[in-house]
């Protein structure tokens, strides 16, 4: 038996059949063919024999066994063999073990009988050994080749879901900001740019907000940086739990800069997301001792809405939220502006 080691360092395939163990059983009511058959086998190698001599008990000891062939008697007391056949076929576990008939008749109607009802060999008991070693080994390799093969195929479709779920992860981590964990300035992009497009085409109104955190350098400066970031954190969180409709999108646009999409929407609507977000952080109360807009930590908001023209260009709506978010600032923070002055 090669070692797992061995065979993954030597860059070998599948172990070979002959490192499988063959299990044959016997299920026929003869203890003397029982008897005969293990001295038959005795001494090969890598073969392994069970015998069963009551037919109600085969399925049973079948399962247990896990043969890779099963020699089975047509005549026995009780229970005929083809309907033994039978329930070995109609078994989860068994369904795909070969099966070879051990008959005492050497007769042609009924060896088509046999196959016709879905065993893969027959023998006249009592049968030459060498000949029987020999069905026994062949029956046994072409079984153990199926199983490896399922084993491989079942292998293959796991390290594709494995690979599948890797790629999810990394297409994932590619569109995720690090720090906030809501969608980043690379996905914002695309986002923005499929839905100017489908805003373009039906001739809808597209609406953006540029959220920027008031005297942010100051708060870091007062309470520190990693004070600093649990505010983008927290913010970018809220934002995102703001977005009310599927297709709207919260991102990091960059530094303390959001960004909201909201396709489908009127400046009115823009207007009145911005000011729930600057109602909504102002009520969280984060204190902020060196702002002159309020006590509290706030944002201030530039709303641009367009239905796009052909000849127009995305960035004419980014510098028109641009141009609003410095007026909100102008006129004293913690505001949205939604119209140009
Ligand atoms: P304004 O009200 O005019 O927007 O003033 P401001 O101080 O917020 O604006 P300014 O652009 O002068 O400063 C932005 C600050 O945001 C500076 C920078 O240190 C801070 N900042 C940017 N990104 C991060 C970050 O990831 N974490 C932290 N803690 N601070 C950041
Ligand atoms: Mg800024
Ligand atoms: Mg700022």
């Amino acid at each position: 038996m090669i070692s797992v080691n061995a065979s993954i360092q030597s860059g070998a395939a599948a172990p070979q059949t002959e490192e499988y163990k063959i299990m044959v059983l016997l299920v026929d009511d003869q203890a003397m063919v029982g008897e005969a058959i293990r001295r038959a086998l005795l001494n090969e190698k890598n073969i392994d024999f069970h015998f069963c001599s009551r037919a109600e008990e085969a399925l049973a000891v079948a399962e247990r066994t896990r043969p890779t062939v099963i020699l089975q008697d047509l005549l026995m007391p009780g229970v005929d063999g083809m309907t033994l056949v039978r329930q070995y076929r109609a078994s989860p576990v068994l369904g795909g073990i070969p099966i070879i008939v051990l008959s005492s008749k050497e007769d042609a109607t009924v060896k088509r009988d046999a196959f016709a009802g879905g065993v893969n060999d027959y023998m006249v008991k009592l049968p030459d050994t060498i000949e029987l070693v020999a069905r026994i080994r062949y029956h046994s390799r072409a079984y153990i080749n199926l199983l490896q093969r399922d084993a491989a195929y079942q292998a293959l479709r796991e390290s594709q879901q494995q690979l599948q779920k890797s790629n999810f992860e990394l297409q994932r981590l590619t569109n995720t900001d690090g720090l906030t964990g809501i969608a980043n300035r690379r996905y914002f992009d695309d986002y923005l740019e499929a839905e100017w497009k489908r805003a373009r085409r039906e001739k809808l109104e597209l609406s953006l907000l540029l959220i920027d955190v008031d005297f942010f350098k100051l708060y870091n400066d007062t309470y520190g940086h990693v004070a600093g970031d649990e505010v983008l954190k927290q913010l970018a969180q809220e934002l995102d739990s703001s977005s009310m409709r599927p297709a709207d999108l919260a991102a990091r646009f960059g530094g303390e800069e959001f960004v909201m999409i909201l396709p489908r929407t009127d400046i009115d609507g823009a207007h009145m997301i911005g000011s729930k977000i600057c109602s909504l952080l102002e009520s969280r109360q984060v204190p902020h001792s060196r702002s002159t807009a309020s006590q509290w930590l706030t944002v201030s908001i530039g709303a641009a809405c367009l239905v796009p023209d052909d000849g127009q260009e995305i960035k004419e709506l980014i510098e028109i939220a641009d141009r609003r978010l410095y007026q909100a600032k102008q006129q004293g923070r913690n505001r949205v502006v939604w119209q140009d002055a």
